[in-house]
């Protein structure tokens, strides 16, 4: 019920009396005076404290709003509002200016006719207390009504942020804060060290892109919560008014290329190559401003590119969330925790969004929200690269049993070729030793054909001819003798003219094998030619061989031809050679031929049908 008539004072207070001042009693949030100011805002910046008293009370106007906010036209404002005491208790209060970053703010009233100068562009130590943010003490005798003058002036966001809380109410304040703040910093570098550590071991450049993105933007925070003015550099207001616009481009250089990174945009399409650069090329001239060019241009620049780096980090993540790529869900759960986060805060800067704790603090919520995500994001990557690892191993297995089957087939398949081709070579290795021994046995066939006369089945000329020579030079050798016996059937174009030439045949073949009967199986027995035959008798003198040519002469003629009911009587006249033991030096197979064929043809002059020697009484003279 209280709040609620407090709330209804604040809001209507303001315009029921203007000048009304605001009691200071204690309740459980600060109190917000900027509804009660009013404001002057100097055109020149050049009025002192006693011009600003005397305005006429038609120059100031009502801010009228929970947050003292002008935006940033960098203008010098002139707040006027004033506070009572109604207990009857002396009062020791705190006025909180919430924005650290304020240049120059100069407060009247506090303490007689001592001026309260503070603001980050003078030294630190010139504040009354040792506070990151403005902290003014107020302290309001019983009963008393004071008038407080505010002189404010920032190239930055002119915000004052203003509230007012009892000492004791502060203390809790500050220690809760602190708290926050800790717990805030603390999970940022928690962060940061564990990605650091893992960039270490894996290499993977979105871990360390990650790491500087938050080393920046949590030195950004710093700056933006006064700690790194308090801290870091008390006594440089130049370094601390530039180190935000740098902070702020040099967290986003970061978050570019952790962006770029994460979502594996590289070597993806060439826009993303070229607006990423071009990204990076406008962090770098924002820092280069912020270093040595204009300040509000670089403020600006810093804001400009805050928007355009996590515009870009939104619809590249949307492209690859499109794509399929699984982390790009959760990136962009972030990206849009930032974007929110930051609109907040730039429009509360702006004055546009009303100031307050949410818009204080809803960037370092958001911010630190998102980068949580974005280690979430960094983590699932991981899970991803394994699962793809999983399955492209997965998948080589897969073709690696495939391959193993292919080989174990080939080589199936080779044994059964090579057993096949073995078993054929044997086959054919068979047939061909076949083959050839059938070649070998019909060439021994054809040979021995060779050797024989086909109509009488003997041996024929040639045989005489290749054995006669050996048999020679044996019988020589062993100093035996041999004999050669030349036999013609007599009258036998006769029979051939009686009978017919096949009945001529028949006795031919009927002869020889008489003659064939009657030798010995060493003796050789060859047809000469028509119807003359020739033995070769081994180891033979020649009263031997003129006694076996008797007895071949009688068996034919004792045994003619019987065929069919024929008879046909053959006779046959015989010439004989024989080479004796020790023969006359020059003996040779025609010689020898020679002479016996001489012996034939004197058995043809005796008459026929007997044997005639060339040894003889008829061969004696020659
Ligand atoms: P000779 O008593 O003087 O030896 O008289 P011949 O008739 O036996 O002698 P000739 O040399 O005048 O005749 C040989 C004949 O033998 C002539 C030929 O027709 C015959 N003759 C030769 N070879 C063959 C053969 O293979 N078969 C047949 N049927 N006759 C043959
Ligand atoms: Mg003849
Ligand atoms: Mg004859």
């Amino acid at each position: 019920m209280t709040a609620l008539l407090r709330a209804l004072l604040l809001l209507f207070l303001p315009a029921l009396c203007q000048a009304a001042s605001l009691p200071l009693i204690e309740s459980p949030s600060a109190l917000l005076p900027a509804p009660l100011m009013q404001v002057w805002q100097d055109p020149d910046g050049q009025a002192d404290i006693n011009q600003v008293k005397q305005l006429p009370a038609s120059a100031w106007h009502t801010v009228g709003r929970r947050d003292a906010s002008f935006g940033y036209n960098g203008a010098v404002y002139w707040l006027h509002f004033s506070v009572s005491n109604p207990s009857t208790q002396p009062l020791d209060w705190r006025l909180l200016i919430g924005n650290p970053l304020l240049d120059y703010l100069d407060v009247y009233g506090l303490d007689g006719d001592r001026v309260f100068q503070g603001g980050d562009q003078r030294p630190f130590a010139q504040r009354w207390i040792e506070h990151r943010q403005l902290i003014l003490p107020l302290q309001l005798k019983a009963g008393e009504e004071r008038d407080l003058w505010l002189r404010m002036q920032s190239a930055g966001s002119a915000n004052l942020g203003a509230s007012l809380m009892s000492a004791k109410q502060f203390e809790r304040y500050e220690q809760l804060a602190l708290l926050g703040q800790g717990l805030f910093f603390g999970a940022l570098l928690a962060m940061l060290v564990y990605n650091l550590s893992i960039f270490l071991i894996t290499k993977d450049r979105a871990y360390l892109w990650y790491c500087l993105f938050t080393g920046c933007f949590s030195l950004y925070q710093f700056i933006q919560l006064g700690f790194a003015l308090q801290w870091l550099w008390p006594n440089s207001p130049n370094w601390q008014q530039l180190s935000f616009p740098l902070s702020s481009a040099a967290a986003n250089f970061f978050a570019v290329l952790f962006t770029h990174a994460l979502l594996e945009l590289n070597g993806r399409h060439r826009a993303y190559t070229y607006i990423t650069r071009s990204l990076l090329l406008c962090c770098l001239a924002v820092i280069g401003l912020a270093l040595w060019g204009p300040y509000r241009i670089a403020l600006f620049g810093s804001f400009i590119l805050l928007f355009a780096s996590a515009g870009y980090g939104c619809i590249t993540t949307l492209l690859r969330w499109r794509d399929g790529y699984a982390p790009a869900k959760l990136f962009a759960l972030g990206w849009s925790t930032l974007v929110i986060a930051s609109l907040f805060s730039v429009l509360s800067g702006t004055g546009l969004l009303a100031y307050s704790q949410i818009t204080l603090h809803a960037q370092q919520v958001g911010s630190l929200v998102e980068l949580v995500i974005f280690s979430i994001v960094l983590a699932a990557r991981i899970r991803q690269t394994q699962r793809e690892r999983q399955i492209s191993q997965s998948k080589l297995y897969a073709k690696e049993y495939q391959l193993r089957l292919e080989q174990a087939k080939s080589l199936q398949l080779q044994r059964d070729i090579s057993e096949g081709l073995e078993s054929r070579v044997q086959e054919r290795t068979a047939s061909l030793q076949y083959a050839l021994h059938e070649l070998s046995t019909a060439n021994q066939r054809l040979a021995e054909l060779n050797r024989r006369d086909s109509l009488t089945g003997i041996f024929n000329r040639q045989v005489l001819n290749d054995e006669l020579d050996r048999l020679i030079s044996q019988a020589k050798r062993s100093h035996q003798s041999m004999a050669i016996l030349m036999m013609d059937i007599d009258h036998f174009k006769a029979i051939n003219d009686q009978y017919g030439h096949l009945l001529g045949d028949v006795c031919l073949r009927h002869a020889a094998q008489r003659l064939q009967h009657r030798l010995r199986s060493n003796d050789l027995l060859v047809r000469f030619g028509g119807e003359e035959f020739v033995a070769v008798l081994c180891d033979t003198d020649p009263t031997g061989a003129v006694e076996l040519a008797e007895q071949l002469r009688l068996d034919l003629a004792n045994n003619p031809c019987q065929h069919q009911d024929l008879s046909i009587p053959l006779t046959l006249s015989i010439g004989v050679y024989a080479l004796q033991p020790e023969p006359e030096p020059g003996i040779n197979r025609e010689l020898m031929l020679r002479r016996a064929d001489q012996a034939l043809y004197r058995a043809k002059e005796e008459g026929r049908n007997c044997v005639v020697s060339f040894h003889s009484k008829y061969f004696a003279a020659s």
